[in-house]
């Protein structure tokens, strides 16, 4: 029997699923042992700080996690950062194989004049502000104007809109970050506009997502129905039109077509609205946009210009994969061929593919790489594991310890009518990881 040694790097959804994949892989012939790498001192990725805190069931792949994690082969290393407590190429000399899960987590930029105001976010720090990631506790976030604008159309722009636009209340049994939603209550955002570059039949959102905004108890949401009619009448002319754009052109004609309440919280979807500046003084005043049309089946400027009053923006553009040292990015991905970068080094996820695909999109794309990883593998190494390789005073945060953070969150949420209450601060998570061992099964 042969015996492999796997370092996975990043505990998000596409970590475990990897890990998920080699458990399964086992035979009478070849087995592994699983060590998981993760910078924060908590597990789980964007299930934990990506995912809306308005999305529960989305999150309860966690469940998955938690069985991966309890099998006798895999062992959690968090706390842990690649680059700085333990280097990739150490990494790489100490396992078979390693498995760069890490994600995509910086907001790719838009290159227009004002990007930078005081109040223009981007996603990748105003999700994790409100889903208690550690690094983000401190982020300024001003939600004192009456308008917010949202650029991009996308999933994560719906997510941060309806975050916005919906009362703060109905967000009091999520687990969201104490600190937004004590910012969210006295916020006096009631308008929220998100604005799409094309047009709604070039929409990245998805038809289930959609379908959930009429049912928004206190949030008016409105599409333009020209605008949809219009999308139509370009598809008519297509011999045959995609299952999944057909949902999103019928889900957003119902939202157009949905009778409003009359509340003063309100929710609007633009398209063909291509920003060109923003504009403020100390702070962000208003967006500036090309007016877009559709011609010949290709989107182009129509030549006129308009703008939005806003004291808020937040770029839902997409992702790009951080560089570190020993890695190349090119075009916001690890370079790599199917997941395999060079030698022992393999990417999976956002890191490989581009910040695309549902959580569950992860779990394909994973078990490929294992196949792949499985069939490159020849003679097992001899060689210790990361245990060597961080200094002894280094606090690991380890499956237990993590158990204890979880334990002690859904405790402290069950008790406010939460399904969780997380904890934000990086010196406290390690403190609670660090008390002597409770009674955890
Ligand atoms: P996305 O789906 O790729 O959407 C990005 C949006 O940004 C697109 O509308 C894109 O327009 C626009 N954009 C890009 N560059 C732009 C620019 N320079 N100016 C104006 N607009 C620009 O990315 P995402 O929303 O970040 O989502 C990432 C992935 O996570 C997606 O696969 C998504 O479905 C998934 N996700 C799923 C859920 C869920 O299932 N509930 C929730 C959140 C995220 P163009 O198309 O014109 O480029």
């Amino acid at each position: 029997m042969k015996h492999f040694k796997i370092a996975i790097v990043g505990a998000g959804p596409s970590g475990y699923f990897t890990a998920q994949a080699f458990q399964k892989a086992q035979n009478e012939d070849i087995s592994f042992s699983i060590d998981m790498i993760e910078r924060l001192p908590t597990p789980w990725g964007l299930v934990r700080s990506g995912v809306a805190p308005d999305h529960p069931k989305i999150k309860t792949v966690s469940k998955v996690f938690e069985k991966i994690a309890k099998e006798p082969n895999f062992r959690l290393f968090a706390n842990v950062e690649l680059g700085k407590d333990v280097s990739l190429k150490d990494l790489r000399d100490q396992y078979d194989a390693v498995v760069l899960a890490t994600g995509a987590s910086k907001g790719r930029k838009l290159g227009i004049a004002g990007e930078d105001l005081t109040n223009s976010l981007s996603t990748a720090d105003f999700v994790p502000w409100y889903n208690s990631h550690p690094d983000y506790l401190d982020l300024e976030v001003d939600l004192t104007s009456d308008t917010a604008v949202i650029i991009g159309a996308g999933n994560v722009a719906m997510d941060v809109a309806r975050i916005l636009a919906i009362d703060p209340t109905e967000l009091d049994p999520t687990d969201i970050a104490d600190h937004a939603l004590f910012k969210l209550k006295q916020s006096q955002i009631r308008t929220v506009i998100i604005c799409g570059r094309r047009g709604p039949e070039h929409a990245a959102f998805t038809a289930p997502e959609l379908r959930d905004l009429p049912k928004l108890e206190n949030t008016d949401v409105y599409i333009d129905s020209k605008q949809i009619q219009d999308a139509k009448s370009r598809m008519a002319s297509l011999e045959e039109i995609e299952k999944d754009l057909r949902n999103n052109l019928e889900a957003m004609r119902l939202i157009a077509e949905h009778p409003k309440k009359g509340v003063e919280r309100k929710l609007y979807i633009k398209f063909l609205a291509a920003p060109i500046e923003f504009k403020g003084g100390n702070k962000i005043e208003e967006v500036v946009f090309a007016q877009n049309k559709v011609e010949n089946g290709k989107v182009i400027a129509s030549g006129e210009k308009f703008s939005i009053k806003c004291g808020l923006v937040i770029s839902a553009i997409g992702y790009d994969s951080v560089e570190y040292p020993g890695i190349t990015i090119e075009n916001g991905r690890i370079n790599n061929i199917a997941g395999h970068v060079e030698h022992n080094l393999y990417t999976t996820g956002w890191a490989k593919r581009g910040p695309t695909g549902v959580i569950g999109t992860n779990k394909s794309d994973s078990t490929d790489v294992v196949e792949l990883i499985i069939k490159n593998l020849t003679i097992p190494k001899i060689s210790e594991s990361i245990t060597s390789l961080l200094k002894l005073e280094h606090k690991v945060v380890t499956q237990i310890d993590w158990e204890k953070i979880n334990v002690e969150e859904l405790i402290s949420g069950e008790i406010r009518g939460k399904p969780r209450a997380k904890i934000s601060s990086w010196n406290k998570l390690l403190e609670i990881s660090s008390t002597r061992n409770q009674n955890i099964n």
